[in-house]
C-alpha cells in the first residue's frame, strides 16, 4: 500500500456529477488501502469566469498591478472544488478533509499570478493521513511570507500536485486529465498519433516547453528535480475499473532510461503556434550588441525564445529572435523607439505568422543524421525553414504558420511514430 497523490483537472471536476465520479474513484483507491492526497483544479471555466469578473471592473491595462487581488479572486475556484470533493468523499463513506493552500501551508514567493512554491509544511497532511483521512488540497494556490494569497500561473494545479507529492514523499503522482496520456504529437493534428507508455523526464520537459499542453512545465521541472514518478492518465475511464489496470494506464514519466523504454530515436513532435519572429537587419557588429538589443526586451519582461545572430559581413550583421505572439506588437514598438536608433540597425522587420515545430528524443544523443532527416522531410514538402535551433535531444525549426500541420504530419510519419512499439 502506498502514499499517492491524485490530481484532477478542471474538466474532471466540471460538474457535481463529475465530482461524484472523482470521489468514487478516490474512494476505490482509499478502500484498497492507499493513503490518498487529492489536489483538484477549479471546476472547468471557473478560473476564466472569475478573472473575467475582475476584468469588467478594472480599467484596461490596470490588471498588471492588481495581481494580489486577482489571486484573491482566482483562488476561490479551487477552494470551492476542495470543499465539494471532501463532501462528496464523505458521502461515499470516506473520511476526508479539505485545505486551502494557506492552511497547509503551501508557502510561495510574492510574484502574484505566477508565484513559485518555496516550501510545503507536510505535518498537518501527514497527521490526517495517519488518522485515516483522505486529504484534499487546493491546487494552483499558496500563501506568501506576508500572508497574502497567491496563485501559481494558469495550469498551476499540476505543479501544486507534484510539489505536494514531493513534500509528503508520495510513491507516485497521478495526474488525471481529459486526455489519456502523452501522445507522440497532438492527436487533433495527427489522428494516427500514438500514446506513449513511458517518456523520459527530459523528453517530457522539452515537449512541455516546446508547446505540448499536457502538463504545466513547472510541474515537470519539479518532478525532475525531486525525481517523483509522474503519470498522466484519463479521468474518463469508468471509475470502477480495476485498480491494477488503472495503475498502469496512461503515460509514465520516468527517470530510468533502461531497456524498458521505448527505443525510438524521436519520441515526439511538438509544435507551437504562438510565436512571432523579429529581425534587426544590418546592426553594427561590435561587443555588447546582443545585450543592447535583448536587454530592453528582458527588462520589459518579454520572454525571448529562438535567437539567431548571423556571421557579420563588412562589420554588420542580422539579428533575429522570436517572442510570444501576444508580446509581438509591444516588442516591435520597443525596438523601434529605443533599440533601432542606438544600434544603427538598417531595418526592423517582423512576422507574427510563424510557428515552431520540434522533434524530441533522447535517442538523438546517440544517433547522427536525425536533424538532417528532418530537413529532408521538410524540403520534400516544399517547406522553407526560417530558423533552426538544436539541443542534445531536440531540433526545432521556425516555419510559416500555414505549413504547420503539414510539417507535423510529414515528420510524424517519417520518424515512424505511428507504428506500435515492439
Ligand atoms: N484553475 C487554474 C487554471 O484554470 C489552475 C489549473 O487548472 O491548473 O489555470
Ligand atoms: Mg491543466
Amino acid at each position: 500500500m502506498a502514499l499517492l497523490v491524485h490530481k484532477y483537472g478542471g474538466t474532471s471536476m466540471g460538474s457535481t456529477e463529475r465530482i461524484r465520479n472523482v470521489a468514487k474513484r478516490v474512494a476505490k483507491w482509499a478502500r484498497a488501502g492507499h493513503q490518498m492526497v487529492v489536489v483538484p483544479s477549479a471546476m472547468s471555466g471557473e478560473t476564466n469566469r472569475l478573472l473575467g469578473l475582475a476584468a469588467k471592473l478594472a480599467p484596461a491595462g490596470a490588471t498588471q498591478d492588481n495581481g494580489r487581488e486577482l489571486d484573491m479572486i482566482a483562488a476561490t475556484g479551487e477552494q470551492v472544488s476542495v470543499g465539494l470533493l471532501a463532501i462528496a468523499l464523505q458521502a461515499e463513506g470516506i473520511a476526508a478533509v479539505s485545505y486551502a493552500g494557506w492552511q497547509v501551508p503551501i508557502t510561495t514567493d510574492s510574484a502574484f499570478t505566477k508565484a513559485r512554491i518555496k516550501s510545503i509544511d507536510e505535518r498537518r497532511v501527514k497527521a490526517d493521513l495517519a488518522a485515516g483521512k483522505v486529504v484534499v488540497i487546493a491546487g494552483f494556490q499558496g500563501v506568501d511570507a506576508q500572508g497574502n494569497v497567491t496563485t501559481l500561473g494558469r495550469g498551476g494545479s499540476d505543479t501544486s500536485a507534484v510539489a505536494v507529492a514531493v513534500a509528503v514523499r508520495a510513491a507516485e503522482c497521478l495526474i488525471y486529465t481529459d486526455v489519456d496520456g502523452v501522445y507522440t504529437t497532438d492527436p487533433r493534428v495527427v489522428p494516427e498519433a500514438r500514446r506513449l507508455k513511458t517518456i523520459s523526464f527530459e523528453e517530457m520537459l522539452e515537449m512541455a516547453s516546446l508547446g505540448s499542453k499536457v502538463l504545466q512545465i513547472r510541474s515537470v521541472e519539479f518532478a525532475g528535480k525531486y525525481r517523483v514518478p509522474l503519470r498522466v492518465l484519463s479521468s474518463f475511464t469508468p471509475w470502477d475499473i480495476a485498480i491494477e489496470d488503472e495503475a498502469v494506464s496512461g503515460t509514465l514519466i520516468t527517470f530510468e532510461e533502461d531497456e524498458k523504454m521505448e527505443q525510438a530515436i524521436v519520441s515526439g513532435i511538438a509544435f507551437n503556434r504562438d510565436e512571432a519572429k523579429i529581425s534587426l537587419l544590418g546592426v553594427t557588429d561590435k561587443p555588447g550588441i546582443a545585450h543592447q538589443i535583448l536587454g530592453p526586451v528582458a527588462q520589459a519582461n518579454i520572454d525571448v525564445d529562438v535567437i539567431i545572430q548571423n556571421v557579420s559581413h563588412q562589420g554588420r550583421t542580422d539579428f533575429s529572435f522570436t517572442v510570444h505572439r501576444n508580446d509581438y506588437a509591444r516588442t516591435m514598438e520597443l525596438l523601434k523607439t529605443s533599440v533601432v536608433p542606438k544600434t544603427g540597425a538598417a531595418d526592423l522587420i517582423g512576422d507574427p505568422k510563424i510557428c515552431k515545430v520540434s522533434i524530441v528524443g533522447i535517442g538523438m544523443r546517440s544517433h547522427v543524421g536525425v536533424a538532417s532527416k528532418m530537413f529532408a522531410v521538410l524540403s520534400e514538402e516544399g517547406i522553407n525553414i526560417q530558423m533552426i535551433t538544436t539541443s542534445e535531444i531536440k531540433t526545432s525549426v521556425v516555419i510559416d504558420e500555414k505549413y504547420m500541420e503539414l510539417a507535423v504530419r510529414a515528420l510524424h510519419k517519417a520518424f515512424d511514430l505511428e507504428q506500435s512499439p515492439p
